[in-house]
Protein backbone atom coordinates (compact mmCIF):
# COMPACT_ATOMS: atom_id res chain seq x y z
CA UNK A 1 0.00 0.00 0.00
CA UNK A 2 1.24 3.34 -0.76
CA UNK A 3 -0.07 6.93 -1.15
CA UNK A 4 -0.08 8.56 -4.56
CA UNK A 5 -0.67 11.99 -5.62
CA UNK A 6 -0.17 13.66 -9.08
CA UNK A 7 -0.98 17.48 -9.92
CA UNK A 8 -1.14 19.64 -12.79
CA UNK A 9 -2.09 23.59 -12.69
CA UNK A 10 -1.13 25.37 -15.62
CA UNK A 11 0.93 28.61 -15.18
CA UNK A 12 0.58 28.14 -10.88
CA UNK A 13 3.86 26.31 -8.60
CA UNK A 14 2.51 22.87 -7.62
CA UNK A 15 4.79 22.05 -5.04
CA UNK A 16 2.86 23.46 -1.67
CA UNK A 17 -0.36 21.52 -2.67
CA UNK A 18 1.67 18.55 -3.40
CA UNK A 19 3.07 18.65 0.11
CA UNK A 20 -0.35 19.29 1.25
CA UNK A 21 -2.37 16.69 -0.02
CA UNK A 22 0.26 14.11 0.45
CA UNK A 23 -0.33 14.77 4.35
CA UNK A 24 -3.83 13.35 3.59
CA UNK A 25 -2.22 10.18 2.54
CA UNK A 26 0.34 9.94 5.36
CA UNK A 27 -1.52 7.08 6.90
CA UNK A 28 -1.01 5.04 3.23
CA UNK A 29 2.75 4.67 4.09
CA UNK A 30 5.39 5.80 6.48
CA UNK A 31 8.50 4.43 5.43
CA UNK A 32 9.52 6.80 2.85
CA UNK A 33 8.21 9.74 0.86
CA UNK A 34 9.11 11.23 -2.36
CA UNK A 35 8.21 14.46 -4.39
CA UNK A 36 9.14 15.25 -8.22
CA UNK A 37 7.93 18.86 -9.54
CA UNK A 38 8.90 19.78 -13.40
CA UNK A 39 9.64 23.37 -15.07
CA UNK A 40 12.24 22.68 -17.36
CA UNK A 41 14.09 20.38 -15.47
CA UNK A 42 12.69 17.62 -12.66
CA UNK A 43 13.30 18.65 -9.47
CA UNK A 44 13.13 15.92 -6.90
CA UNK A 45 13.44 14.99 -3.45
CA UNK A 46 12.86 11.85 -1.30
CA UNK A 47 14.13 10.09 1.46
CA UNK A 48 13.14 7.51 4.51
CA UNK A 49 10.09 8.67 7.21
CA UNK A 50 7.56 11.29 7.08
CA UNK A 51 6.82 13.80 4.06
CA UNK A 52 6.89 16.63 6.79
CA UNK A 53 10.07 15.26 7.49
CA UNK A 54 11.22 15.06 4.25
CA UNK A 55 10.48 18.89 4.31
CA UNK A 56 11.74 20.62 7.47
CA UNK A 57 14.47 22.54 6.02
CA UNK A 58 13.31 22.85 2.94
CA UNK A 59 12.16 25.94 0.68
CA UNK A 60 9.45 25.62 -1.44
CA UNK A 61 10.47 28.24 -3.70
CA UNK A 62 13.33 25.15 -4.81
CA UNK A 63 10.33 23.25 -6.11
CA UNK A 64 8.88 25.12 -8.80
CA UNK A 65 7.14 23.90 -12.11
CA UNK A 66 3.41 23.27 -12.58
CA UNK A 67 3.23 19.71 -12.12
CA UNK A 68 4.27 16.96 -10.01
CA UNK A 69 3.91 14.49 -8.21
CA UNK A 70 4.67 13.18 -4.60
CA UNK A 71 4.43 9.25 -3.22
CA UNK A 72 4.05 8.31 0.46
CA UNK A 73 5.68 4.92 0.63
CA UNK A 74 5.06 1.75 2.53
CA UNK A 75 7.39 -0.82 1.30
CA UNK A 76 5.51 -4.52 -0.08
CA UNK A 77 8.54 -5.17 -2.75
CA UNK A 78 12.46 -4.56 -2.11
CA UNK A 79 14.05 -4.04 1.04
CA UNK A 80 12.72 -0.62 2.65
CA UNK A 81 15.95 1.62 1.52
CA UNK A 82 16.53 4.95 0.27
CA UNK A 83 16.91 3.87 -3.23
CA UNK A 84 13.40 2.73 -3.55
CA UNK A 85 11.54 5.68 -2.27
CA UNK A 86 9.53 6.70 -5.58
CA UNK A 87 9.10 9.17 -7.74
CA UNK A 88 11.58 6.55 -10.02
CA UNK A 89 12.73 9.16 -13.16
CA UNK A 90 14.44 8.49 -15.85
CA UNK A 91 15.77 11.07 -18.55
CA UNK A 92 14.93 8.74 -21.80
CA UNK A 93 12.66 8.68 -23.69
CA UNK A 94 11.19 12.01 -23.21
CA UNK A 95 12.36 12.37 -19.69
CA UNK A 96 9.63 10.48 -17.36
CA UNK A 97 8.92 10.33 -13.73
CA UNK A 98 6.51 8.09 -12.00
CA UNK A 99 4.82 7.15 -9.05
CA UNK A 100 2.98 3.79 -8.26
CA UNK A 101 0.58 1.84 -5.84
CA UNK A 102 0.30 -2.06 -5.77
CA UNK A 103 2.65 -5.02 -6.85
CA UNK A 104 3.75 -6.29 -9.81
CA UNK A 105 3.32 -10.25 -9.41
CA UNK A 106 5.74 -10.75 -12.44
CA UNK A 107 8.54 -8.36 -11.57
CA UNK A 108 11.26 -10.91 -11.75
CA UNK A 109 10.35 -12.14 -15.10
CA UNK A 110 9.58 -8.90 -16.57
CA UNK A 111 13.87 -7.81 -15.01
CA UNK A 112 14.85 -10.85 -16.51
CA UNK A 113 13.10 -9.82 -19.61
CA UNK A 114 14.34 -6.25 -19.76
CA UNK A 115 17.99 -7.35 -18.98
CA UNK A 116 18.06 -10.12 -21.47
CA UNK A 117 17.40 -7.15 -24.10
CA UNK A 118 20.59 -6.05 -23.11
CA UNK A 119 19.61 -2.01 -22.86
CA UNK A 120 18.03 -1.69 -19.65
CA UNK A 121 18.70 -2.59 -15.57
CA UNK A 122 15.97 -1.87 -12.99
CA UNK A 123 18.54 -0.71 -10.49
CA UNK A 124 16.71 -0.89 -7.12
CA UNK A 125 14.38 -4.08 -5.91
CA UNK A 126 11.43 -1.53 -6.45
CA UNK A 127 8.90 -2.90 -8.63
CA UNK A 128 8.36 0.11 -9.28
CA UNK A 129 10.93 1.23 -11.12
CA UNK A 130 10.59 -2.26 -13.17
CA UNK A 131 6.91 -0.29 -13.94
CA UNK A 132 8.76 2.56 -15.17
CA UNK A 133 11.11 0.45 -17.33
CA UNK A 134 8.65 -1.68 -18.82
CA UNK A 135 6.66 1.79 -19.93
CA UNK A 136 9.94 3.72 -21.10
CA UNK A 137 10.79 0.15 -23.06
CA UNK A 138 7.06 0.79 -24.99
CA UNK A 139 7.28 4.26 -25.48
CA UNK A 140 11.01 4.25 -27.20
CA UNK A 141 9.65 1.50 -29.48
CA UNK A 142 6.88 3.92 -30.53
CA UNK A 143 9.47 6.61 -31.40
CA UNK A 144 11.68 3.61 -32.72
CA UNK A 145 8.70 3.42 -35.46
CA UNK A 146 8.59 7.07 -36.31
CA UNK A 147 12.62 7.13 -36.87
CA UNK A 148 12.33 4.49 -39.14
CA UNK A 149 10.56 6.42 -41.15
CA UNK A 150 7.76 3.65 -41.95
CA UNK A 151 4.45 4.82 -42.34
CA UNK A 152 2.91 5.07 -39.17
CA UNK A 153 -1.08 4.89 -38.50
CA UNK A 154 -1.79 8.65 -38.30
CA UNK A 155 -3.03 7.86 -34.83
CA UNK A 156 -0.05 7.17 -33.47
CA UNK A 157 1.55 10.91 -34.10
CA UNK A 158 2.56 12.11 -30.28
CA UNK A 159 0.95 15.60 -31.10
CA UNK A 160 -2.22 13.59 -30.61
CA UNK A 161 -0.64 11.78 -27.66
CA UNK A 162 -1.37 8.21 -28.89
CA UNK A 163 2.18 7.16 -28.35
CA UNK A 164 1.35 7.81 -24.63
CA UNK A 165 -1.41 5.71 -24.68
CA UNK A 166 -0.19 2.99 -26.66
CA UNK A 167 2.92 2.78 -24.38
CA UNK A 168 0.35 2.69 -21.82
CA UNK A 169 -1.48 -0.42 -23.17
CA UNK A 170 1.54 -2.43 -23.72
CA UNK A 171 2.26 -1.81 -20.33
CA UNK A 172 -0.88 -3.21 -18.92
CA UNK A 173 -0.32 -5.93 -20.95
CA UNK A 174 2.89 -7.05 -19.58
CA UNK A 175 2.28 -5.79 -16.66
CA UNK A 176 0.49 -8.68 -14.03
CA UNK A 177 -0.83 -8.13 -10.48
CA UNK A 178 -1.76 -4.39 -9.06
CA UNK A 179 -0.76 -1.02 -10.19
CA UNK A 180 -2.63 2.03 -9.91
CA UNK A 181 -0.11 4.75 -11.65
CA UNK A 182 0.89 8.53 -12.62
CA UNK A 183 3.23 9.75 -14.92
CA UNK A 184 5.07 12.88 -15.51
CA UNK A 185 5.97 13.20 -18.75
CA UNK A 186 8.33 15.86 -19.78
CA UNK A 187 6.87 18.79 -21.30
CA UNK A 188 3.69 16.96 -22.52
CA UNK A 189 1.54 16.20 -19.03
CA UNK A 190 0.62 13.55 -16.14
CA UNK A 191 -0.42 10.40 -17.16
CA UNK A 192 -2.68 8.27 -15.04
CA UNK A 193 -3.65 4.80 -15.50
CA UNK A 194 -5.37 1.75 -13.35
CA UNK A 195 -4.57 -2.02 -13.77
CA UNK A 196 -7.21 -3.73 -15.57
CA UNK A 197 -8.78 -4.98 -12.76
CA UNK A 198 -8.84 -1.72 -10.50
CA UNK A 199 -6.93 -3.43 -7.94
CA UNK A 200 -5.90 -0.49 -6.15
CA UNK A 201 -7.80 2.96 -6.06
CA UNK A 202 -7.08 6.03 -8.03
CA UNK A 203 -9.64 8.94 -8.59
CA UNK A 204 -9.19 12.42 -10.69
CA UNK A 205 -10.00 15.53 -9.68
CA UNK A 206 -10.86 18.24 -11.53
CA UNK A 207 -11.64 22.12 -11.42
CA UNK A 208 -10.87 24.09 -14.86
CA UNK A 209 -7.35 23.37 -16.00
CA UNK A 210 -6.30 22.11 -12.72
CA UNK A 211 -6.60 18.45 -12.29
CA UNK A 212 -5.24 15.43 -9.88
CA UNK A 213 -5.22 11.91 -9.74
CA UNK A 214 -5.15 10.74 -6.40
CA UNK A 215 -5.17 7.18 -4.39
CA UNK A 216 -7.56 8.71 -2.19
CA UNK A 217 -10.47 11.64 -2.95
CA UNK A 218 -9.65 13.22 0.77
CA UNK A 219 -6.61 14.15 -0.44
CA UNK A 220 -8.36 16.05 -3.20
CA UNK A 221 -10.61 17.57 -0.26
CA UNK A 222 -7.30 18.87 1.35
CA UNK A 223 -6.19 20.95 -2.19
CA UNK A 224 -9.91 22.05 -2.63
CA UNK A 225 -10.46 20.06 -6.00
CA UNK A 226 -13.99 18.47 -6.21
CA UNK A 227 -13.81 14.46 -6.82
CA UNK A 228 -14.94 13.95 -10.57
CA UNK A 229 -14.62 9.87 -10.90
CA UNK A 230 -12.35 7.20 -9.98
CA UNK A 231 -10.28 6.19 -13.08
CA UNK A 232 -12.08 2.45 -14.47
CA UNK A 233 -9.99 -0.65 -14.69
CA UNK A 234 -8.16 -0.63 -17.82
CA UNK A 235 -8.53 2.62 -18.16
CA UNK A 236 -5.75 5.66 -19.27
CA UNK A 237 -6.22 9.48 -18.68
CA UNK A 238 -3.50 12.29 -20.37
CA UNK A 239 -4.12 15.50 -19.02
CA UNK A 240 -1.60 17.69 -21.30
CA UNK A 241 0.46 20.70 -20.22
CA UNK A 242 -2.74 23.30 -20.83
CA UNK A 243 -4.97 21.05 -19.01
CA UNK A 244 -6.89 19.57 -21.71
CA UNK A 245 -8.20 15.65 -20.25
CA UNK A 246 -8.04 12.59 -22.92
CA UNK A 247 -9.53 9.32 -21.95
CA UNK A 248 -9.23 6.24 -23.23
CA UNK A 249 -10.33 2.84 -22.45
CA UNK A 250 -7.36 0.60 -23.18
CA UNK A 251 -7.86 -2.90 -21.88
CA UNK A 252 -11.64 -4.41 -21.11
CA UNK A 253 -11.96 -4.17 -17.62
CA UNK A 254 -12.70 -6.74 -15.45
CA UNK A 255 -13.46 -4.59 -11.70
CA UNK A 256 -11.81 -6.31 -8.43
CA UNK A 257 -11.52 -3.97 -6.08
CA UNK A 258 -9.60 -4.49 -2.62
CA UNK A 259 -11.98 -5.17 0.17
CA UNK A 260 -9.49 -4.32 2.74
CA UNK A 261 -9.34 -0.77 1.34
CA UNK A 262 -13.07 -0.27 2.82
CA UNK A 263 -12.31 -2.80 6.30
CA UNK A 264 -8.96 -0.77 7.25
CA UNK A 265 -6.57 0.62 4.59
CA UNK A 266 -8.46 3.88 3.33
CA UNK A 267 -9.13 6.93 5.86
CA UNK A 268 -12.95 7.55 6.55
CA UNK A 269 -13.74 10.60 5.32
CA UNK A 270 -12.50 9.36 1.72
CA UNK A 271 -15.03 8.08 -0.90
CA UNK A 272 -13.42 4.72 -3.41
CA UNK A 273 -15.16 3.61 -6.11
CA UNK A 274 -18.52 4.98 -5.75
CA UNK A 275 -18.63 3.69 -1.95
CA UNK A 276 -17.89 5.71 1.01
CA UNK A 277 -15.57 4.18 3.41
CA UNK A 278 -17.14 5.01 6.62
CA UNK A 279 -20.91 4.58 5.23
CA UNK A 280 -19.39 1.02 4.59
CA UNK A 281 -17.68 0.78 7.92
CA UNK A 282 -21.57 1.65 10.15
CA UNK A 283 -22.50 -1.40 7.70
CA UNK A 284 -19.87 -3.59 8.86
CA UNK A 285 -20.36 -2.97 12.31
CA UNK A 286 -24.52 -3.57 11.79
CA UNK A 287 -24.00 -6.95 10.17
CA UNK A 288 -21.75 -7.90 13.39
CA UNK A 289 -24.29 -7.04 15.44
CA UNK A 290 -27.11 -8.45 13.73
CA UNK A 291 -25.66 -12.20 14.24
CA UNK A 292 -24.03 -11.33 17.92
CA UNK A 293 -25.09 -13.98 20.43
CA UNK A 294 -24.08 -12.73 23.09
CA UNK A 295 -25.09 -9.04 22.92
CA UNK A 296 -27.14 -9.93 26.80
CA UNK A 297 -24.01 -10.77 28.58
CA UNK A 298 -22.22 -7.26 26.79
CA UNK A 299 -22.06 -3.87 28.81
CA UNK A 300 -20.00 -1.18 26.78
CA UNK A 301 -18.76 -1.33 23.47
CA UNK A 302 -14.78 -0.06 22.17
CA UNK A 303 -13.19 0.10 19.47
CA UNK A 304 -9.64 -0.46 18.42
CA UNK A 305 -8.47 2.70 16.95
CA UNK A 306 -8.97 4.12 14.83
CA UNK A 307 -9.82 2.02 11.76
CA UNK A 308 -12.60 -0.01 13.36
CA UNK A 309 -13.95 3.42 14.70
CA UNK A 310 -17.25 4.10 12.62
CA UNK A 311 -18.36 0.19 12.48
CA UNK A 312 -18.34 0.17 16.74
CA UNK A 313 -20.60 3.48 16.78
CA UNK A 314 -22.63 1.43 14.42
CA UNK A 315 -22.47 -2.58 16.34
CA UNK A 316 -22.86 -0.32 19.69
CA UNK A 317 -26.26 1.60 18.41
CA UNK A 318 -27.56 -2.01 17.30
CA UNK A 319 -27.52 -4.08 20.16
CA UNK A 320 -28.27 -1.07 22.50
CA UNK A 321 -24.94 -0.10 24.62
CA UNK A 322 -22.98 2.56 25.37
CA UNK A 323 -20.10 3.23 22.99
CA UNK A 324 -17.00 4.11 25.33
CA UNK A 325 -13.19 5.24 24.35
CA UNK A 326 -11.51 2.38 26.73
CA UNK A 327 -8.53 2.72 24.13
CA UNK A 328 -7.24 5.25 22.61
CA UNK A 329 -4.24 5.78 20.02
CA UNK A 330 -1.36 7.44 20.87
CA UNK A 331 -1.25 10.01 17.89
CA UNK A 332 2.59 9.67 18.01
CA UNK A 333 2.81 6.06 16.85
CA UNK A 334 2.76 4.51 14.05
CA UNK A 335 0.56 2.48 12.42
CA UNK A 336 1.47 -0.99 13.98
CA UNK A 337 -0.01 -3.05 10.93
CA UNK A 338 2.60 -1.25 8.69
CA UNK A 339 5.47 -1.65 10.55
CA UNK A 340 8.35 -3.62 8.44
CA UNK A 341 8.85 -6.31 10.71
CA UNK A 342 7.08 -8.54 13.56
CA UNK A 343 9.62 -7.41 16.10
CA UNK A 344 8.74 -3.51 15.45
CA UNK A 345 4.83 -4.07 15.72
CA UNK A 346 5.15 -6.35 18.38
CA UNK A 347 6.67 -3.42 20.36
CA UNK A 348 5.02 -0.91 18.77
CA UNK A 349 1.51 -1.82 20.22
CA UNK A 350 2.99 -1.55 23.54
CA UNK A 351 3.38 2.27 22.98
CA UNK A 352 0.49 2.91 20.29
CA UNK A 353 -2.62 2.04 22.52
CA UNK A 354 -3.46 3.51 25.78
CA UNK A 355 -6.24 2.23 28.18
CA UNK A 356 -8.48 3.68 30.34
CA UNK A 357 -8.96 2.13 33.67
CA UNK A 358 -12.28 3.69 35.08
CA UNK A 359 -13.97 2.84 31.70
CA UNK A 360 -12.47 -0.73 31.47
CA UNK A 361 -12.76 -1.67 35.10
CA UNK A 362 -15.31 -4.66 36.39
CA UNK A 363 -16.78 -4.75 33.20
CA UNK A 364 -17.82 -7.03 30.06
CA UNK A 365 -16.28 -5.34 26.96
CA UNK A 366 -17.53 -5.88 23.17
CA UNK A 367 -13.67 -5.12 21.56
CA UNK A 368 -14.64 -4.46 17.64
CA UNK A 369 -11.25 -4.39 15.66
CA UNK A 370 -10.95 -4.00 11.64
CA UNK A 371 -9.31 -6.99 11.52
CA UNK A 372 -6.94 -10.12 12.72
CA UNK A 373 -4.01 -10.25 10.69
CA UNK A 374 -1.29 -11.36 12.50
CA UNK A 375 -3.24 -11.54 15.85
CA UNK A 376 -0.27 -9.24 17.63
CA UNK A 377 -2.22 -6.27 17.94
CA UNK A 378 -5.49 -8.42 19.56
CA UNK A 379 -3.13 -10.48 21.93
CA UNK A 380 -1.60 -7.78 23.34
CA UNK A 381 -5.05 -5.31 23.47
CA UNK A 382 -6.79 -8.14 25.12
CA UNK A 383 -3.79 -8.70 28.02
CA UNK A 384 -3.71 -4.70 28.62
CA UNK A 385 -7.93 -4.61 28.94
CA UNK A 386 -7.12 -7.60 31.70
CA UNK A 387 -4.69 -5.72 33.50
CA UNK A 388 -6.78 -2.72 33.71
CA UNK A 389 -9.81 -4.73 35.23
CA UNK A 390 -11.80 -5.83 32.56
CA UNK A 391 -13.92 -8.89 33.84
CA UNK A 392 -14.82 -10.42 30.41
CA UNK A 393 -13.46 -9.36 26.95
CA UNK A 394 -15.79 -10.33 23.53
CA UNK A 395 -13.90 -9.98 20.35
CA UNK A 396 -15.36 -8.72 17.05
CA UNK A 397 -13.22 -8.91 14.11
CA UNK A 398 -15.54 -6.26 11.02
CA UNK A 399 -13.96 -9.00 8.47
CA UNK A 400 -13.77 -12.61 7.86
CA UNK A 401 -10.37 -14.45 9.13
CA UNK A 402 -7.53 -13.66 6.69
CA UNK A 403 -6.05 -16.80 5.31
CA UNK A 404 -4.13 -16.06 2.29
CA UNK A 405 -1.55 -14.00 1.25
CA UNK A 406 -1.94 -10.97 -0.62
CA UNK A 407 0.29 -10.65 -3.31
CA UNK A 408 -1.33 -6.90 -4.60
CA UNK A 409 0.79 -4.77 -2.36
CA UNK A 410 -0.54 -5.00 1.01
CA UNK A 411 1.81 -6.37 3.23
CA UNK A 412 0.59 -10.09 4.00
CA UNK A 413 2.29 -11.90 2.09
CA UNK A 414 3.87 -14.25 4.28
CA UNK A 415 1.44 -17.05 5.30
CA UNK A 416 2.70 -18.38 8.33
CA UNK A 417 2.28 -14.66 9.73
CA UNK A 418 -1.51 -14.96 9.24
CA UNK A 419 -2.79 -16.24 12.46
CA UNK A 420 -6.07 -17.57 11.20
CA UNK A 421 -4.10 -19.32 8.60
CA UNK A 422 -3.47 -22.64 10.31
CA UNK A 423 -6.25 -21.93 13.43
CA UNK A 424 -10.23 -22.27 13.80
CA UNK A 425 -12.40 -20.09 15.31
CA UNK A 426 -11.64 -22.06 18.86
CA UNK A 427 -7.95 -21.89 17.87
CA UNK A 428 -8.20 -18.64 17.53
CA UNK A 429 -10.40 -17.57 20.70
CA UNK A 430 -7.90 -19.43 22.67
CA UNK A 431 -4.34 -17.27 20.56
CA UNK A 432 -5.70 -14.16 21.48
CA UNK A 433 -7.14 -14.46 24.99
CA UNK A 434 -10.25 -13.80 24.65
CA UNK A 435 -14.10 -14.85 26.41
CA UNK A 436 -15.39 -15.38 22.91
CA UNK A 437 -14.66 -14.40 19.34
CA UNK A 438 -16.84 -13.33 16.58
CA UNK A 439 -15.39 -13.00 12.56
CA UNK A 440 -18.01 -11.02 9.90
CA UNK A 441 -19.27 -13.68 7.39
CA UNK A 442 -17.81 -13.13 4.20
CA UNK A 443 -21.36 -13.04 2.65
CA UNK A 444 -22.17 -10.27 5.29
CA UNK A 445 -18.66 -8.00 3.80
CA UNK A 446 -20.03 -8.74 0.13
CA UNK A 447 -23.07 -7.57 0.81
CA UNK A 448 -21.65 -4.06 2.96
CA UNK A 449 -20.00 -3.41 -0.77
CA UNK A 450 -23.65 -3.63 -2.08
CA UNK A 451 -22.92 -5.56 -5.27
CA UNK A 452 -19.29 -3.96 -5.94
CA UNK A 453 -16.97 -6.13 -7.90
CA UNK A 454 -14.29 -6.58 -5.06
CA UNK A 455 -10.60 -8.24 -4.51
CA UNK A 456 -11.23 -10.61 -1.40
CA UNK A 457 -8.38 -13.15 -2.03
CA UNK A 458 -6.68 -12.61 1.41
CA UNK A 459 -10.39 -14.29 2.64
CA UNK A 460 -11.31 -16.44 -0.15
CA UNK A 461 -8.15 -17.40 -1.39
CA UNK A 462 -9.46 -16.30 -5.68
CA UNK A 463 -7.16 -14.42 -6.29
CA UNK A 464 -8.49 -11.93 -9.35
CA UNK A 465 -5.08 -12.42 -11.47
CA UNK A 466 -3.50 -15.97 -12.17
CA UNK A 467 -0.56 -16.04 -9.38
CA UNK A 468 1.46 -18.92 -9.79
CA UNK A 469 3.08 -21.11 -7.19
CA UNK A 470 6.48 -19.68 -7.93
CA UNK A 471 5.70 -16.29 -7.87
CA UNK A 472 3.57 -16.35 -4.36
CA UNK A 473 6.56 -17.76 -2.73
CA UNK A 474 9.40 -15.37 -4.80
CA UNK A 475 7.05 -12.62 -3.09
CA UNK A 476 6.45 -14.26 0.66
CA UNK A 477 10.20 -14.96 0.87
CA UNK A 478 11.23 -11.32 -0.25
CA UNK A 479 8.91 -9.85 2.54
CA UNK A 480 10.40 -12.40 4.85
CA UNK A 481 13.35 -11.39 4.31
CA UNK A 482 12.87 -7.65 4.80
CA UNK A 483 11.09 -9.08 8.22
CA UNK A 484 14.02 -11.12 9.56
CA UNK A 485 17.03 -8.82 7.99
CA UNK A 486 15.08 -5.99 9.69
CA UNK A 487 14.41 -7.73 13.38
S1 LIG B 1 -5.83 -10.00 -1.27
FE1 LIG B 1 -6.95 -8.84 0.31
S2 LIG B 1 -5.64 -7.09 0.81
FE2 LIG B 1 -4.88 -7.99 -1.11
S3 LIG B 1 -5.88 -6.80 -2.73
FE3 LIG B 1 -7.18 -8.58 -2.36
S4 LIG B 1 -8.66 -7.92 -0.78
FE4 LIG B 1 -6.99 -6.42 -0.83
Amino acid sequence: MCGILGLIDPGQAVVSELYRGGLALQHRGQDGAGLVVFDSRFHRLSGLGLLSELFRFKDPKNYPGSLGLVQLRYATAGEGSAEEVQPFVLSFPNGLALIHNGNLTNDASLRKLLEQRGYRRVNSLSDSETLLHVYADALTRQRALELSGLPRLPESAPENNEDLFEAARLTMMTCQGAFSVVMLIADRGLLAFRDPHGIRPLCMGRQGQKVAFASESVALDVIGLPLERDLLPGEAVFVDMQGNVHCRQLIPARPAHCVFEYIYLARPESVIDGHSVSAVRERLGQCLASRCTTANELQVVFDVPSSAEDAAISFAREVDLPYRKGIRKNPYSQRSFIAANQALRAGMVGTKFLFEKRVIDQQAVAVIDDSIVRGTTARRLVESLRQKGAWRVYFFSASPPVRHTCVYGIDMAVSSELAASTRNLEEMTHEIGVDHLQYQTLADLEDCLQGLPLCTACFSGNYPTAVDAEELEDIGRARAKVSAGAA
